[in-house]
């Protein structure tokens, strides 16, 4: 079987504590093994980050600027390679796997502005002969712990800033999807960023202690679910470094009465299913204020039937499948679940079954009416294409539920009144909100990052805190006298 290494110091490195079993979704079949990194293989390349560290920090804007524009376009340019290796490994339609490659490649784009993004401020004569000026310094080695679900775009959150930065980086991706993070490796050496700048440690949790542990890293940006995310947010933070951790979440649409229903329905199902409901920005709850909840299940209720499910890199396949067989049966028991505390299946993909397919892991659309806030299903993160409907009498009403949720990622509301979604904006304790937009998702020049349990740190995630959060501050203080000006003592504190 192909077997998956890592990357370091600009070359592959084999080497671990064992090995871990890629599937391949559509077919539920193994197809590769991914080296599982132990301390040595994180040693080694902390170490070459640690060492690249010394001359990418010293290297001019305009270079590291130069090698951010030349990944760029190889990314552009092996965006379809990069997005069947996504769907081999993770399952969702090539389609929606060139979309996420755009994203993360719009951060590099981003990243191309970082002469821009550095420039300090400088103020003259902040006292007599004396002037005061800010740079942004990096931090030094930086380390991406990312999650399955996005294997391209949320490692792009990360690597490009920090590196853009004149930081060096190592990424240690989900093991479930590990081959894109190498592709990525590739190519950023093609565009001629040195040895040991970006490097890739494949692993599961032994890996992610060792870097949460080691000395020599100075920041942990991670992804993936909240009982992890105030795990690492916690080690991390105790050995004294830098830390953001993005978390879970249960996304939450409002209908309010005076929606476009229809157009809501076709909105909030895509948001639902698409990616098989494994996007950390999924719609996973709907909320339908007052007379509408009828109308609005129906039509939610034939978008979800008419979906098409099947293999990813299959022509017309709207939906793949869920990433791992243990992610089919979570599905399958919270909608079980779910009927067994009185809600009500209206779409019931639990059975579904393609044909010349049927040891996928294909699980088809749910949608669950009639879901309370105190059923498990509600409570849960399902993270898979289940919809479910809780009903209320009014805005307030759906905005008390939302900030009662432990999760604030995102959130979205369908109106035609300008009130109303004021009233939202400003009510929600929820970092991403979409208004008539169903999957909020924030452009790279923006930052992304929920409240409550969906961040454990205080730094969102690229756009210019990704770049406060990948650099610190100095501030100078200058005086440069005239040869004919004596140096005066002065005991008392000095003012302007
Ligand atoms: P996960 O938490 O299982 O894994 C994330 C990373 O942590 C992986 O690299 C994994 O190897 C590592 N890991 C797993 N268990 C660990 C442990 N016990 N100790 C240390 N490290 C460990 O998440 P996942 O299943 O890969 O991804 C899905 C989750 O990610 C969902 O909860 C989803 O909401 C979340 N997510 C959040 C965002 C966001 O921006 N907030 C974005 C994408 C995904």
């Amino acid at each position: 079987m192909r077997t998956i290494d890592h990357w370091i110091g600009g070359a592959p490195a084999a080497g671990g504590i064992g090995y871990a079993t890629v599937w391949q979704p559509a077919t539920g079949h193994p197809q590769a093994q991914v080296a599982l990194g132990g301390r040595a293989e994180v040693d080694l390349a902390v170490a070459a980050a640690a060492k690249a560290y010394d001359t990418w920090s010293e290297t001019s804007l305009s270079r590291r600027t130069r090698v951010m524009f030349a990944l760029r376009d190889l990314v552009e340019r092996h965006e379809d390679e990069l997005a069947r290796l996504i769907t081999a490994e993770h399952g969702k339609t090539v389609e929606d796997a060139r979309g996420e490659v755009v994203r993360g490649r719009e951060v590099i784009e981003f990243a191309c502005g970082i002469p821009q993004l550095l420039k300090g401020g400088y103020s003259d004569q902040v006292s007599t002969g004396v002037d005061s000026y800010s740079l942004r310094a990096p931090l030094g080695v930086c380390v991406g712990i990312t999650p399955f679900n996005f294997p391209v775009m949320v490692p792009m959150w990360m690597h490009p800033i920090a590196i853009a930065c004149g930081n060096t980086f190592v990424l240690k991706p989900s093991e479930r999807d590990p081959s894109p993070a190498n592709l990525v490796a590739q190519l950023y050496a093609d565009a001629g960023l040195p040895d040991g700048v970006f490097n890739v440690v494949h692993g599961d949790r032994e890996a992610v202690d060792v870097l949460l542990d080691h000395p020599d890293v100075a920041a942990v940006s991670f992804v993936g679910s909240t009982p992890i995310a105030s795990h690492v947010h916690r080690r991390a933070s105790a050995s004294g470094k830098r830390v953001q951790a993005l978390g879970g979440a249960k996304n939450h649409a409002v209908v309010l009465p005076d929606a476009n229903l229809v157009d809501a329905a076709r909105q909030i199902a895509g948001a639902a299913y698409g990616s098989a409901g494994q996007r950390c920005m999924a719609v996973s709850v709907v909320v339908a204020v007052g007379s509408i909840a009828d109308e609005l299940v129906e039509l939610l209720a034939r978008q979800a039937a008419a979906i098409v499910v099947g293999p990813g890199d299959q022509a017309g396949s709207e939906m793949g499948p869920v990433v791992t067989a243990q992610a089919r049966e979570r599905v399958v028991a919270a909608v079980t679940g779910a009927r067994e505390a009185g809600a009500e299946i209206v779409v019931d993909g639990r059975a579904l079954r393609v044909d010349g397919h049927e040891d996928g892991f294909f699980v088809g659309p749910c949608l669950v009416d009639r879901v309370t806030p105190t059923m498990e299903a509600y409570q849960q993160e399902i993270f898979g294409p289940v919809l479910v409907v809780l009903r209320a009498e009014s805005l307030d009403e759906a905005i008390a539920i939302i900030n009662a949720n432990p999760y604030g990622n995102g959130t979205a509301l369908f109106t035609s009144g300008g009130a109303a979604a004021r009233r939202f904006v400003r009510g929600v304790t929820v970092g991403m909100i979409g208004v008539n937009v169903p999957v909020p998702v924030p452009m790279a020049y923006h930052s992304f990052g929920g409240w409550k349990a969906s961040l454990f740190g205080d730094v969102h995630a690229h756009g210019t805190e990704g770049v406060a959060f990948y650099t610190r501050g100095k501030v100078v203080t200058g005086r440069w006298p005239e040869p004919s000006e004596a140096a005066r003592s002065a005991l008392d504190f000095p003012t302007a």
